[in-house]
């Protein structure tokens, strides 16, 4: 009987033990099951992949909140999944290669014609020997000495809302995690190495749900998994392919095994590939053995326009229909 009753207890702890475990676990598990990513771009910078250049676009219920990335055809993605410009709570650039950034100045222009009356938070890197700072790159576009001069009012002022930059420290051998908040959303980066060219990888939370992007990186120094921990959706660049031997690429971008690599460090629940470039379009079935060897979770490979749910990792439909 006595037997019995201390079982009984025991169970009851053990129970117990169990409740708070899973009242932590659910703690750090999403708990939105609103937020999504639009894949406004999937290629890299080759105009013969019928892929728009990379950028993203974390919504909640289906509203424009956080853009990562603006590159070539964007633009017109943006447009397809609805987003409205004055819906947006920041801008997050990775890096100033043209297929990260072209259609930058396209979304400013395109802003003049909407009622957005907030400043709009733009972060990016700090620049280096050969590539401008956020600042610079600003000013060289749309200052008043820029290539787009009439855009001058969002820089200083003269027009209904400005651009606010937040230069983010982005080099690789100084990884120093930057954080900050906008419109409810946390916001993480940190320095990726993407051979001289100053690069961030950026991660973006909200309740509980993150979505990591990789940006171009070779995550040489790992760097990356600084940021990646517990990713619901960790969104990796595949610009190369397995056994690449390219040796500029390999300074710019990781292999797919280094993918599985973090991700499964990481415990990411699935992984999007993007920045897909012809040397990669074609070996999707190497690509998803050499993430499998190390990676056991979901993995998708992106199309320009793809929604992915935060909270669960699946592709729920597309901006193209
Ligand atoms: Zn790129």
């Amino acid at each position: 009987m006595r037997t019995k009753r201390f079982f009984r207890q025991a169970g009851g702890f053990a129970l117990a033990a169990l409740l708070v475990f899973s009242a932590n676990a659910q703690a750090a598990a999403c708990r939105n099951p609103n937020l999504d990513v639009v894949v406004l771009g999937s290629g890299g910078p080759e105009l013969d992949d019928n892929r728009a250049s990379v950028g993203y676009l974390v919504r909640e219920n289906g509203r424009a909140a956080v853009l990562v990335d603006f590159g070539s055809g964007t633009s017109l993605n943006f447009e397809r999944a609805g987003a409205k410009i004055e819906d947006l709570q920041a801008v997050l650039l990775s890096q100033f290669h043209v297929d990260h950034v072209n259609d930058f100045p396209a979304l400013v222009k395109g802003a003049f014609f909407t009622r957005r009356n907030r400043d709009l938070p733009v972060y990016g890197p700090s620049g280096n020997h050969s590539v401008p700072a956020l600042p610079q790159y600003l000013a060289r576009l749309i200052g008043s000495k820029g290539a787009y001069a009439y855009l001058s009012g969002f820089l200083d002022g003269g027009e209904s809302f400005r651009l606010k930059p937040v230069t983010v420290a982005a080099d690789a051998a100084h990884p120093k995690v930057f954080a900050a908040s906008e419109g409810g959303f946390r916001i993480s980066a940190v320095p990726v190495t993407h051979s001289i060219i100053p690069a961030l990888g950026w991660r973006v939370e909200k309740d509980g749900c993150a979505v990591v992007f990789s940006s171009g990186t070779s995550n040489m120094g790992r760097t990356l998994d600084k940021i990646a921990a517990d990713a619901d959706l960790l969104v990796a660049h595949n610009a190369i392919p397995e056994g690449s031997t390219d040796r500029v690429a390999l300074k710019l971008h990781m292999m797919p095994s280094e993918i599985g690599r973090i991700a499964a460090a990481a415990h990411a629940k699935s992984v999007v590939l993007s920045h897909f470039m012809n040397r990669t379009e074609n070996v999707m079935r190497e690509t998803a053995a050499a993430i499998g060897s190390r990676y056991k979770g979901k993995l998708n490979f992106a199309r320009d326009c793809d929604i992915y749910a935060v909270h669960s990792g699946e592709k729920i439909g597309s901006c193209l229909h």
